[in-house]
Formats: structure tokens, sequence, C-alpha cells
């Protein structure tokens, strides 16, 4: 970002600065709606912003995800830089991606003051994270953010896509969606996400979050993610080959795979030799298969004319 913004004066009251994050430089309630107040900001649901005002919630985040000092950290949407503070002092560089151009023009100069030493490792983007394109910064190793929850899925399964230098995540998201990320074959919560994340590597619950240490609270309960990536699984069909049969799978849900991979192969009778030929039982049903099983069938698709 070019240029820092001069500090809110209001903001010099609280904490000073340090080279490792303590409650002097991390965020907490007070400080975060100053920061809110000094760029007239009112915190938005399209955005999902809900900005963390707990010390201990952040510092428990980077624990988790059991980072590296070097790291690159990947930062999807950093707000008012709760997360950012505790990141910097435990890797080597942090990008942060902010949709808000308000938010992040300000993040500078809270790392600024807040932990001036750590400025230099720094990257701040003003950019939908759907949109990132990193060529020319460097890559990043890890994904840590609390993401905003309406698109979580899809900005964590682009970011997973796109960025093959990424090997863990560890991610806030709505605590449903958290489990959804993280169910296995034959769990109530398994579905289009879990499938799709296991495409990548292995995702795990890692942890609970209650409302009230976000400001807004949301109305729901928030969950940790850890994924750890791994090679996909072996087949000769393509990632979105493999995504097709998924969608498919899942798009009707409770069906028999026979059934609901019908339209998907060309007809019922066309999906029943496709998923023989995968060694697949066609009275299964998808919530019931892992994503290599998805790889097999999607192999066999029938030809269309
Ligand atoms: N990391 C901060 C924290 O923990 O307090 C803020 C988290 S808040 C849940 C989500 C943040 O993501 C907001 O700052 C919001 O503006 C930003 N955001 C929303 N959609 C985004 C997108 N598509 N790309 C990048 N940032 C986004």
């Amino acid at each position: 970002m070019a240029g820092l913004r001069p500090l809110p004066l209001h903001l010099t009251t609280s904490g000073t600065p340090a080279s490792s994050p303590g409650p002097a430089v991390l965020l907490g309630a007070t400080d975060i709606r100053a920061l809110a107040a000094s760029i007239d900001l009112t915190p938005t649901k399209t955005l999902g912003q809900n900005f963390v005002i707990d010390g201990g919630t952040v510092q428990r985040i980077v624990r988790t995800a059991r980072l590296r000092p070097d790291d690159v950290v990947l930062e999807i949407g950093p707000g008012l830089g709760s997360l950012t503070l505790a990141l910097l002092p435990n890797v080597r560089r942090v990008i942060a991606v902010e949709i808000d151009a308000r938010l992040a023009e300000l993040l500078p100069s809270t790392i600024a003051f807040r932990l001036p030493g750590a400025l230099e490792r720094l990257t701040v983007i003003h950019r939908d994270a759907m949109n990132l394109d990193l060529r020319g910064d460097e890559y990043p190793t890890a994904i840590v953010a609390n993401l905003p929850y309406n698109v979580a899925v899809p900005v964590l399964l682009t970011m997973l896509a796109r960025l093959p230098s990424v090997r863990r995540v560890l991610i806030m998201v709505q605590l449903e969606v958290a489990a959804r990320l993280a169910a296995k074959p034959g769990e109530d919560a398994y579905g289009v996400p879990s499938v799709k994340a296991a495409w990548y590597g292995s995702a795990r619950m890692a942890g609970t979050i209650g409302r009230l240490v976000f400001w807004p609270a949301p109305r729901v309960d928030s969950g940790l993610v850890a994924l750890d990536r791994h090679d996909p699984p072996q087949t000769t069909a393509t990632r979105d080959e493999v995504f097709a049969v998924i969608d498919a799978a899942f798009g009707q849900r409770r069906k028999t795979l026979r059934a609901a991979l019908a339209g998907w192969a060309g007809s019922p009778a066309l999906a029943e030799i496709a998923l023989r030929e995968a060694g697949i039982d066609p009275s299964a049903r998808g919530e019931t298969l892992d994503v290599a099983q998805f790889a097999r069938i999607a192999e066999q698709r029938p030809h269309q004319e």
C-alpha cells in the first residue's frame, strides 16, 4: 500500500508498540470500535464484517495454525488487523487481502503503530480474494484467516486450487460450515464442501469459538478448521471432471447414485454401467463415498455424442 495514513489521535492512548504480541499490541473491544470510528466504518453483513475483539482468540488461532518462522501467510480479510497483529511476529511475511478499501488503507498504520518493526513484512492487497493474482509476489505457504462467512467455502476452494504453494490452512468459519468441511463419509454434515476439500487435503475440526469474541457479535458460533494439503487422488480424470460428479451426486440428496448421476451419464442405465465399472454399488448414495471413489466414477463417464 502506498503511503501511511496519520494515526487517529485518539488511538495513541491505548497500547504501546512491542516486538511480540501481548495485551498492549493486540486489539481489544475499545481499540476495534475506535479504529472503526476513525474511518466511519459501520460493519456490514454483506462483507461478513465481524471483527475479533479478543486477544486470546487470535493467539489461539495462531497457535493452532502451527506456523513456522519461514512461513508466508495469506490472510484473507484482515479487517482492522486483529489477527494480522498476532500473525506477524510468528512468520516471515503476511500477505493480507482485503476487499474493503477503507480497511486496506488503514491496516498499515495500525501495524506501524502497534508493531512497527513488522511493517516491512506485511503486504496489503486491496482486492476481492476471488480475483487474487499473486504474480510477482511471494507465494504463500499457509492460509490463516477469519473468513467472511457468506463466501468462506468458495474462497477456500478457490485459494487451494490457485495456490499449490499453500501447504497448511487454519480458518475460522461459521460452526456449521466448519463441520461440513471436516465431515467424513457417512456423517450427517458430509456434503460437497467436505469432498471437494478432501481433494486438496485432510481437514479436521480444530476447536469452537463463541460469538462474544466478535464485534458485532454474529448470530452463530464459529469453528476452526485445519487442513493439511496432500496430493489429490491418483486418477486419469481432471479435477473439474471429478467435481462435476460430486456436484451431480449431491445435487439430488438421498437419491441413489444411479438416479442422481443419470443426467451426468446420459441415462440411469448408463449411470449404472459407469458405477459398476468403477466398482461402486449403483444403489449407494453419494453421502457414503470418499473423494477417491468419486474420482473412479469420473473416469467412467460415457462418451457423449
Ligand atoms: N480478520 C479480521 C478479524 O478477525 O477481526 C476480520 C474478519 S471479518 C470476519 C472478514 C473480513 O473479510 C472483513 O474485513 C471483510 O471486509 C473482508 N472480506 C469480505 N469479503 C472479502 C473478499 N471477497 N475478499 C477479501 N476480503 C473480504
